[in-house]
């Protein structure tokens, strides 16, 4: 009888990168391969409550390793966080698979015998290469993004960028000739209001190029037909996207937060394609004054909207502000903390999606054949609403004014611009029947994610 092969999968700890490698567990799972996913202490906490929701018993082993840091306060502070983990965290996983070992000498099927860990955790990578176990990297976002990032030597050698990762050159960025070229505003690791935080990224950006040469095969969450040009400058990426919830059962969704399960119901008392659904990911804060034109832009269009407010979204109080507001816009506005957001997105009632452009809520939006209003925040969002808006036509903008803050006028401008525009929902149709296709029988994200399955198998 073949061996029962042991796999392990470590995604960096944050939302965008839990899901969509618990969702790729679950596909491995599914044949048969015993499954454990590392997390850190609080976020396997996070994951474990999110749990109570599912039936049955889970497929997928859970651990979680000390960060190296001892307050949720220092867990936010990105720069923290991915120092810490990076120093912390390889030692605990090498004693993990040792002890693994040692526990289940004479039963070789328990023993971690491949690892699939996110570029951005892959000193994983490295760990797995000096214990000699078999391994692949994770891209839980755009293959385009991907390109970027292992590019960056040659964007320095070029003068392109410097040491520190600043644009040298203010228009665009050339990585290859099957390849748009990049504009300077959408480089991934750029946070211009917060030099600090960019050398921190671009120090990561780095460090993802060093580890991504401790594996020749990276799995990515896209699909083929969505950047298929990008493809082709990176060797050995293997498109398995979109992978989505909806497709599999799933035990657990890895969701950090508790989802609002009353959305599924108060969507059903509105009418098909007419609720705006507003949601920035787990990450984006807003100031008030930005929160309040938000706020005011979607009562002023006096449509259905259901938002996702999390409690730390605000870096200043909006409490008073939050009570009237809640009020005025009871008999159309819905507010909630965390939402089921792809069941949201899957559902007939829903019209567009007001995105901070994370890949995930990308694709989910894009799957889901849902227009999108776009504003990014940090990271690859920036990169990612240049797809949507310049290169898909899938969605539209908004623009800050002088200030930045982006006006209730703008809000309800351009919400209703993607309302209307024909040729965006048209392109998003198109979009989603690819997405689909290509994570159905005969499609390439499947056939990838079995040619890697045979592949762990032998
Ligand atoms: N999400 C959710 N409920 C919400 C908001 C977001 O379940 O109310 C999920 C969303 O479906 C996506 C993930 O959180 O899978 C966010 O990932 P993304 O890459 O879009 O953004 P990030 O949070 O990493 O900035």
């Amino acid at each position: 009888m073949a061996k029962q092969k042991h796999v392990l999968c470590v995604p960096l700890p944050a939302q965008g990168h839990v899901t969509p490698l618990l969702k790729l567990s679950h596909c491995i799972a599914d044949h048969g391969f015993k499954v454990t996913v590392v997390n850190t202490e609080s976020v396997h906490a996070q994951v474990m409550a999110d749990n109570q929701r599912d039936e049955g018993p889970n497929p997928i082993k859970f651990v979680g390793f000390p960060d190296g840091l001892h307050t949720d306060k220092e867990r936010k502070d990105w720069a923290k966080l991915l120092e810490s983990i990076s120093r912390v965290m390889p030692g605990h996983l090498q004693e993990f698979i040792e002890k693994v070992k040692q526990q289940s000498t004479g039963n070789e099927d328990e023993q971690i015998s491949f690892v699939i860990a996110d570029l951005n955790a892959g000193w994983a990578l490295e760990v797995a290469e000096r214990m000699g176990i078999e391994r692949a990297g994770f891209w839980p976002a755009s293959v385009s993004s991907l390109a970027l990032t292992l590019h960056i030597p040659k964007l320095i050698e070029g003068g392109f960028i410097d040491n520190e990762g600043i644009a040298l050159k203010d228009d665009v960025i050339p990585i290859s000739k099957i390849l748009p070229s990049y504009k300077s505003d959408d480089l991934t690791w750029s946070v211009p209001e917060d030099l600090t935080l960019q050398k921190a990224f671009f120090k990561w950006a780095s460090a993802i190029v060093h580890h991504s040469k401790r594996s020749t095969l990276y799995l990515c969450n896209s699909f083929h037909e969505l950047e298929a040009s990008a493809c082709g400058v990176i060797p050995g990426v293997l498109l398995v996207g979109p992978l989505l919830a909806s497709t599999r059962l799933l035990h657990c969704r890895g969701s950090l937060w508790n989802e609002d399960l009353t959305c599924s119901n108060w969507l059903d008392q509105h009418p098909p394609q007419s609720v705006i659904y507003v949601a920035f990911g787990s990450t984006t804060i807003f100031s008030p004054e930005q929160f309040y034109e938000l706020a005011h832009g979607l009562e002023k269009i006096g449509q259905p909207f259901l938002w996702v407010i999390r409690p730390d979204m605000t870096d200043g109080p909006v409490n008073k502000f939050y009570g009237t507001f809640l009020q005025r816009v009871r008999n159309h506005g819905k507010l909630v903390q965390w939402a089921p957001q792809e069941e949201v997105l899957a559902h007939p009632s829903v019209a567009c999606f007001f995105t901070h452009c994370g890949w995930n809520s990308t694709l989910e939006g894009l799957s889901n054949g849902i227009p999108l209003l776009c504003r990014p925040y940090f990271a690859d969002q920036c990169l990612n609403r240049s797809f949507i808006c310049d290169v898909w036509r899938v969605g539209l903008e908004v623009d800050g004014d002088e200030n930045g803050v982006i006006t209730r006028h703008e809000v309800r401008t351009k919400i209703l611009a993607v309302l209307g525009s024909d040729e965006i929902r048209a392109n998003c149709l198109r979009m989603k029947e690819m997405a689909r296709k290509s994570v159905s029988e005969g499609g390439l994200s499947l056939k990838n994610l079995e040619s890697f399955i045979e592949l762990i198998k032998a």
